[in-house]
């Protein structure tokens, strides 16, 4: 396996800690509102990650927070805690807001076939462990107390940027995104750990603390949930890159500080889903979500495929014209698996040699730094090679634990089936129209319909019965 790793900036082998094992970190969700889709892409490719590892043969374990209270409208710790808002705009608790919005999250989850972390813990159940990393934060010296909120103190760093190429001044304006600065903070990177003096009386959790009545950073969960689940020593951390700064470069330094080692050893980085004025972002409101696919009309799989037909380190532009294009990708590969399927019928003889052959190639694709796109062609590659329908249903089904998309699943037959019969009705009334027009002489008309059903793959035939179509 290799993986890009943004601590180095390089494609990496990749090396566990213990042999076999690997302990992966997910940054989840701020449940104040609905994941919009690129939110998921982001999940997509951390599922494809995980599926390869355990493809590839390890045995992984997976943990997610849910960050259900600390995370503030700006990542300077500034602004309104997001939860506190979404509770605001709903008249609603912030536990229901909490409830409902992390129910509606998995439920979009099992949509994408995404598969459930083995541990998924809310901040709130871990509020005793954030008191004793900060504790002993104080007691090293990394941390302060000022304006009776507590602080990272960043100063005590030889190396606060370790993550990624960041360059100072350009951080700062991007920490600063318009909002006033904390004159608490000794450096101007320094981040809370605990809060107990917000602008914000009505702050609805609040915990007592050795510093005082009040609530979590946001960066401290994912600090003690990862080393709570996973131990001193974490494989893969994974998340968008805008997390990149300042949520996991604030981890690893409060990590490190309370441990005194390095703490993970690869990050993972899921770029961007961009529309047309740029990222996808729930605070931009008018969010696209799988809920709006479904209403639209798309199987969410079909926005799966779409993530999977680009890497996971470029930029995803999205609109509804490129998801159609994926749509009829994904009508054609399904038609392409159910014929197998039913040629392969009764059949369970494969030859052996072919099927490792191809699953060497796909393991070679997706533990490539998970090129799905690559994964994908050497999926197409089955599907027209020269062997029998036994073997290539074997493997589609085996590459089908990676991709998840439901390549043979009865529902999908059904649908293609739907599919199929509107389109078979559609090229007979366009050959009833042919038929009409030459019978007018209006041969050019008649060689239009041919050459617009030849441009949707279907070839038309004229013999003195009539005419007969197939597909090309
Ligand atoms: P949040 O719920 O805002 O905490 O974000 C959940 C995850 O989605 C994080 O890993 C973010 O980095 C990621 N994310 C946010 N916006 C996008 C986007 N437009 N495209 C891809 N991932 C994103
Ligand atoms: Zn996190």
């Amino acid at each position: 396996m290799k993986l890009y790793n943004t601590l180095t900036r390089r494609v990496e082998p990749f090396r566990t800690h213990i042999p076999g094992k690997v302990g992966m970190y997910t940054c989840g969700p701020t449940v104040y509102h609905f994941a919009h889709i690129g939110n998921l892409r982001s999940y997509i490719c951390e599922d494809i990650l995980e599926k390869t590892l355990r493809y590839l043969g390890y045995d992984v374990k997976r943990v997610m927070n849910i960050t259900d209270v600390g995370h503030l409208s700006s990542d300077a710790d500034t602004g309104e805690d997001k939860m506190l808002a979404g509770a605001k705009r709903e008249h609603k608790t912030v536990m229901e807001i909490a409830d409902f919005y992390t129910k509606a999250f998995f439920s979009d989850m099992d949509k994408l076939n995404i598969k459930r972390p083995d541990v998924i813990e809310p901040a709130t159940n871990c509020i005793p462990e954030f008191i004793h990393m900060i504790e002993v934060l104080l007691d090293k010296g990394y941390a302060y107390k000022a304006g009776e909120n507590v602080y990272f103190d960043t100063s005590r760093l030889e190396n606060y940027y370790v993550l990624g190429n960041q360059n100072e001044e350009e951080l700062m304006v991007g920490v600063r995104d318009d909002v006033e600065e904390d004159t608490n903070k000794r450096n101007r990177n320094d981040f809370v750990l605990w809060f107990t003096k917000s602008k914000f009386e009505d702050q609805a959790l609040k915990w007592d603390s050795p510093f005082g009545v009040g609530y979590p950073g946001w960066h401290i969960e994912c600090s003690c949930i990862g080393l709570k689940h996973l131990g001193e020593y974490m494989d893969i951390h994974c998340g968008g890159v805008d997390n990149i700064f300042p949520h996991h470069t604030n981890e690893i330094a409060q990590s490190e500080a309370y441990l005194g080692h390095k703490w993970c050893n690869y990050w993972f980085h899921v770029h961007h889903l961009n529309d047309r004025e740029g990222k996808m972002s729930k605070s931009k409101g008018n969010i696209l979500t799988v809920s709006v696919l479904e209403e639209k009309g798309y199987d969410p799989l079909v926005y799966r495929f779409f993530c999977l037909q680009s890497h996971y380190r470029k930029p995803l532009e999205f609109s509804f014209e490129a998801l159609d294009n994926a749509s009829s990708a994904f009508q054609k590969l399904l038609r392409r698996t159910l014929q197998i399927a039913k040629e392969a019928e009764g059949k369970t003889e494969i030859d052996q040699a072919v099927f490792d052959e191809y699953k060497t190639r796909f393991k070679e694709a997706i533990g490539n730094d998970t090129n799905t796109s690559m994964a994908l062609t050497v999926l197409y590659d089955v599907l027209k090679a020269d062997t029998d329908a036994a073997t290539k249903k074997a493997l589609a089904e085996s590459f089908d634990k990676v991709l998840s998309l439901d390549l043979f699943r009865e529902r999908k037959e059904k649908a293609v089936q739907e599919e199929d019969s509107e389109f078979t009705a559609y090229i007979e009334e366009q050959i009833a129209l042919r038929k009409a027009a030459k019978k007018e002489k209006n041969f050019a008309e008649a060689d239009r319909i041919r050459s617009e059903l030849l441009e949707k793959g279907i070839v038309l035939k004229d013999t003195r019965e009539g005419t007969s179509w197939e597909r090309v």
